[in-house]
């Protein structure tokens, strides 16, 4: 489905989440910038999205050579490294993005990330668990 209001986003980190999300909005017809510091991640992701950059989310300069500064809203979906996931979610926030949506790993990451001014964090097990638990307590199916 094409979206008429077409929006530009970025995503960092292209595991399933942050690759779910990429996919998702390529497919709704946004513009997307994909970073991620594998190489193998940029080419897998590369026909899923606008642009695909290869680069440490965590290097200030690099992130901004990305042109990461066009987007006003970017996500984090970085998850194992909670250093690197807080470090961008920094960097991405002195460089004035406006929207900065990460996920958290654990509750103390989650703490950290809403500390440093995350403006949405989500941990998507724990938020998935309670909206099952939700869905199955009111006897209603699964939606969107
Ligand atoms: P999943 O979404 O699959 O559950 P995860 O939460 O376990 O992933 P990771 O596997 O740690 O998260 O990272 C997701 C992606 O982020 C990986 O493809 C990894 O290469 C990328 N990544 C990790 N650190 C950085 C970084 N500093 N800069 C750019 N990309 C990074």
């Amino acid at each position: 489905m094409k979206n008429s209001k077409k929006k530009q986003f970025a995503v960092i980190g292209l595991g399933r989440f942050g690759g779910s999300i990429c996919k998702e909005l390529h497919a709704l017809g946004h513009e997307v910038l994909a970073i991620d510091k594998e190489e193998e991640k940029v080419q897998e992701f590369a026909p899923y999205c606008t642009h695909a950059v290869q680069a440490d989310s965590t290097d200030e300069g690099v992130l901004r050579n990305s042109g990461i500064n066009n987007f006003d809203h970017v996500v984090v979906a970085i998850g194992d490294n909670i250093q690197a996931s807080i470090l961008t979610t920094l960097v991405l926030k002195d460089l004035g993005i406006e929207k900065v949506w990460a996920k958290a790993q654990n509750a103390y990451h989650q703490k950290v990330l809403d500390k440093i001014g995350a403006d949405l964090v989500v941990h998507p097990e724990f938020d998935m668990g309670i909206r099952i638990a939700h869905n199955m307590s009111s006897e209603r199916i699964v939606d969107f």
